[in-house]
């Protein structure tokens, strides 16, 4: 009971920190049990792991509002909320050494992602946090962990996890928003589109570092008449916007008029967004993939030969290796890696891409012949991923009309609002004369199978440590794993999962015969039928947790140095 852990803190005030192990344990309190699962080694390590947990009687919530997997993870995003809101307003921030008083939960973002800082079912509400036990150098102060324990996670627990105690409306709000956004990505499949964008959307963002929206003089954005199409939805009822059919579409218009800034809108349409985020109501089909160039990453038996040939050396290039790709090759194994996990959609921006790799116009072309050129470049390309894979593409680029010709769209933004140009631009192409030819007209070939091997994670003496560093870094033992260029990551915490994940698949002896992505696709499975909690390495509470893509797991697997493939 928490007589017993007063008594417990009273004791072990001003003792040595490791004494703070014999916390470990569950308390009950007049409403919810305190489970200390586990307790951190000194003031510095990574904080101690606590659960707090209400009955699910004494809680209620109403089932139906987690009766479906999106609504339940619309419910446990938003309690998420509440509780780092109720840290926030509650909790008298305690000093001592290094990570002493400090108390959270996993963290939130713009997205509303699943989560598993907070489990909600008939039996229990419960709160996953963490907390640095306070100490002055390293003696337990045993008075600031009683404020911590006794007076702040009461209060956090009342104010947070009890349904009468919560803003039912900011809840409902949420869950519907989830609802109508799930329901919008249906609709895409449904009416052949690939994205949406509702008028009065809000685009940019508040800096190159946040992913607030632009607070002042952003302008709403308002689809052509020609792409508008009203949609009902089931919450929020009609609402029009602009539908971007499949196919291949160009978004083109000068520097600064807001062609990025569209694009990068319709990378993170794959996720649901908060209310009051401006992107509430725009979506992209949930496997859609930013395709950039790459400088200097690996690339283990990849099948570029759709866009790489005749290498010098006579390089392989349909199961192509190297430890430091160029532009155009890292542009074409990302392709060619995002076709094998399975998208429906390419994202391309013109600013992070190789020219190369791009275009390669008539003048070029009588000057280096095609026997000189190893690269097919993607506007010979980009017809036959749509016409014989059914792959869309949405491209930005201000730089080159030779694209006007395998367009099926051409969208020019002009000052911040789109126009529709397809007509102009085709029109373009026949009064003007294009020395340019067609270089490829071969259909794409199925390419071999990628079977991950053992051998990826050896065994090592003192064991292995995968860890998150930010978002956009993975440490593997010594071996860094560079995830800056999987723009669509966008919580520390989905980089987290992404290492549990890379840990349980080394831990389930890889076969030598599974391919890359049935490996990603069976932990995926059992992440879907057991939770994200299964492929967590810890008992009680799992740590931080946030489901990233399988796209994103296996971008991590094809970017580790070290990985095998037969
Ligand atoms: P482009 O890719 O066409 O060169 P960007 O998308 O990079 O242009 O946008 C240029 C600038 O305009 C950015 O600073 C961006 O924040 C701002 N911007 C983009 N869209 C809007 C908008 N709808 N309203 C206000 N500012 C915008
Ligand atoms: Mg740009």
């Amino acid at each position: 009971s928490f007589q017993e852990l007063e008594k417990i803190l009273t004791q072990l005030d001003g003792r040595g920190y490791k004494a703070y192990k014999d916390l470990q344990g569950q308390y009950q309190w007049r409403d919810f049990t305190l489970s200390i699962d586990y307790v951190q080694g000194d003031p510095f390590a990574s904080p101690s792991r606590i659960r707090v947990t209400v009955p699910g009687e004494k809680g209620g919530f109403p089932t139906e509002l987690y009766d479906t997997p999106h609504k339940r993870r619309a419910v446990i995003d938003f309690l998420s909320r509440v509780v780092a809101k109720n840290i926030y307003r509650i909790y008298d921030h305690v000093g001592g050494s290094g990570k002493s008083g400090l108390l959270s939960i996993g963290h939130c973002g713009q997205e509303i992602l699943e989560r598993n800082y907070i489990v909600i079912d008939q039996n229990r509400v419960e709160a996953r946090l963490e907390v640095g036990l306070p100490a002055a150098g390293r003696k337990i102060l045993g008075r600031e962990a009683k404020e911590i324990f006794l007076e702040a996670i009461p209060k956090i627990v009342e104010a947070s996890l009890f349904f009468k105690a919560i803003s039912k409306e900011g809840l409902f709000r949420q869950v519907n928003l989830v609802e109508d956004q799930y329901f919008l990505r249906q609709e895409m499949e449904r009416y052949k589109l690939v994205a949406f964008v509702a008028n009065g959307s809000i685009l940019p963002r508040e800096s190159g570092v946040s992913q607030k929206p632009m607070a002042r003089g952003a302008v709403a954005f308002q689809s052509p008449k020609e792409y508008e199409i009203e949609l009902h939805l089931p919450n929020y009822g009609y609402i029009k916007g602009m539908g971007i059919p499949e196919g291949v579409t160009l978004i083109v218009g000068g520097g600064f008029h807001g062609k990025s800034t569209l694009l990068q809108a319709l990378e993170l349409g794959i996720y649901d967004h908060i209310e009051g985020d401006g992107r509430e109501y725009l979506v992209a089909r949930e496997n859609a993939v930013k395709i950039k160039a790459e400088n200097g990453r690996r690339v283990e038996k990849v099948n570029i030969s759709p866009f790489i040939n005749n290498l010098p050396m006579g390089q392989d290039t349909v199961r192509f290796s190297t430890e430091n790709a160029s532009g155009s090759t890292s542009q074409a194994a990302n392709i060619m890696e995002a076709l094998e996990i399975g998208t429906d959609l390419l994202l391309i921006d013109e600013d992070t891409s190789a020219t190369n790799f791009m275009i390669r116009d008539g003048r070029m072309q009588q000057l280096v012949q095609k026997e000189k050129e190893p690269i097919t470049p993607f506007i010979d390309r980009v017809r036959s991923f749509y016409e014989e894979k059914g792959i869309s593409t949405i491209l930005v680029i201000g730089g080159s009309g030779d694209y006007f010709e395998v367009a099926d769209h051409v969208i020019m933004m002009d000052e911040y609002r789109p126009k529709e140009v397809t007509l102009k631009a085709k029109e373009i192409i026949k009064g003007l004369q294009n020395p340019r030819k067609i270089e490829e007209t071969s259909c794409l070939q199925e390419s071999p199978p990628r079977t991950l091997l053992k051998a990826t994670f050896p065994m090592e003496k003192r064991g292995i440590k995968i860890k998150p560093r930010g978002i956009h870094y993975i440490t593997y033992n010594k071996t860094e794993i560079d995830l800056r260029d999987l723009e669509q990551l966008v919580d520390f915490n989905q980089t987290n999962s992404i290492c549990f994940i890379l840990q349980y698949i080394m831990e389930k002896p890889v076969k030598d015969q599974t391919a890359l992505p049935e490996v990603v696709e069976k932990v995926y499975k059992d992440i879907m039928t057991k939770g994200l909690d299964e492929v967590s390495p810890f008992r009680g509470h799992p740590g931080n947790m946030a489901l990233p893509r399988r796209y994103e797991i296996a971008g991590a697997l094809n970017r580790f140095r070290n990985l095998k493939i037969k």
